[in-house]
Parts: C-alpha cells; structure tokens; sequence
C-alpha cells in the first residue's frame, strides 16, 4: 500500500513551485510532478529529503536523478499523449512514472536486474504498465522500434547510432553527452525526411552509460 497524505502533497507543491521558479513552464510536466508520489522511490531514510531538489544514492552505486533534470529533459522532450517513448535507465522508475502519468506507451530498459525488480514492484503499486527489459540500453529496442521519443538517462560519449536509428521520423532524442564526469544536455530532432539536428541545454551530472555503444563495461549485465 501507499502512504501519500497530505504532507508530502504539500511538499510536491513547493516543489512544483520550486521548478517553475527554475524555469520549467510544460504544464503537463509540472502536473505530472505533482502527482508522482518521488518518496515511495527512495528508501525511507530519505524520506524527509524526497522533495527536495536533489539526486539520491538508489543502490548499485547508480542515482535517481533531481526532480529538476527529471523535468527539464521531459520537457525536451515534447511529450504528447499516447506517444511511443523509449527509457534507457529505468534506475528507480521515477522518470519512467512521470512518462507513464503522461500517457504515454512506455518502454524501459535497465542493465542492473535487482533495479529494474526494484522499479517494476513500484510500477505495479502505482497502477502503470511500461514494458520492461533488463538489458543494454545503448542498444536501443529494435523490435519495438521506431520510438517517437527516446529520453536516456546516463552520460554517455556520444548519440549511440541505434537510438538514431530507431527513433521515428519527427522525434526526438535526449541525452546527456560528454565525459563520465559532467555532460550536456543535447536534443536530436530527426526531421520527416530523415535528417537529424542537433541542439545542446546546458551542463549536467550523471552516472555513465555503460554498454556496447557507449562506455565500454566488463560487467556482465
Ligand atoms: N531514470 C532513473 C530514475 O528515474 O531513477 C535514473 C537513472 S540513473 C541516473 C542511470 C541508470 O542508467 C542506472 O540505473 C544505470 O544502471 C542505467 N544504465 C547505465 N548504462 C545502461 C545501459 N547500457 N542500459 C540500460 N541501463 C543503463
């Protein structure tokens, strides 16, 4: 069961306030991070914390990502309802929840098993369906393909070719690219005749994206 009371409502409400005070206007982000309840997603000595806007430590030495990055690339993003989205790194399953409250047709994919359990108990208590696959991510999700957006959730060197590939004619792609140690924030438009422009958002900080087409790993997924 959820406990979602009345406190931490009022406190996804500073926090919505919080955001559009950092510049997020897509009302249909804001409403959606007011109503994911960022608190079951973190263990419970985090609770008082869980809106604040800050990443946390989740296990596995990965990070749920601040509910400001979480905004400000799902508002890159363009979202309209019932599109087709592909996640890479489901990581705690917050971003994918604030997709999924969306209206969106979800796909998500993370390398770490015990995340990704982690995050599909969670997706069950909030009543969402994304489709999810433990797996490399850099990889992309051909069968599914084409994607009318891709959102990835970790640094990586560069745009894996398969998420150019995969993503439909109008899409568009976020992810955060530069070293492992600090990236900014590109947007791919792939136009209807195929061509792909490239946009850059600023510097941001995440954990790298490991896997075939990006920071190579020696650990087994
Ligand atoms: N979206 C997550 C959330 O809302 O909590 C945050 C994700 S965390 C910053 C990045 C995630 O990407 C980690 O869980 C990591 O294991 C995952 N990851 C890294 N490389 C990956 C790959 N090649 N395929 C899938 N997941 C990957």
């Amino acid at each position: 069961m959820i406990i979602d009371d009345y406190k931490h409502k009022g406190l996804r409400k500073k926090l919505v306030k919080e955001l559009q005070g950092k510049g997020i206007y897509d009302q249909a982000v804001l409403d959606s991070i007011l109503n994911v309840p960022r608190h079951i997603f973190l263990d419970t000595a985090f609770l008082e914390q869980a809106y604040t806007d800050k990443a946390f430590q989740i296990g596995e030495g990965q990070t749920i990502s601040q509910p400001y990055t979480v905004a400000f690339q799902t508002q890159l993003l363009e979202i309209k309802k019932g599109e087709k989205v592909l996640e890479i790194g489901t990581g705690s399953g917050y971003q994918a929840s604030v997709l999924c409250y969306m209206e969106t047709k979800l796909y998500s994919i993370e390398r770490i098993k015990s995340l990704s359990k982690n995050a599909s108990l969670i997706f069950q208590k909030l009543g969402y369906k994304p489709e999810l696959m433990v797996g490399d991510g850099s990889l992309g999700w051909k069968v599914h393909s084409p994607f009318q957006k891709i959102i990835v959730t970790a640094g990586a060197p560069l745009a894996p070719e398969p998420l150019l590939e995969q993503l439909d004619l109008g899409g568009i792609l976020v992810i955060p690219i530069g070293d492992q140690k600090v990236q900014t924030m590109v947007r791919y438009k792939k136009d209807l005749t195929g061509k792909i422009t490239k946009e850059e958002h600023g510097i941001f900080k995440f954990v790298p994206l490991l896997g075939e087409k990006a920071w190579k790993t020696t650990q087994k997924i």
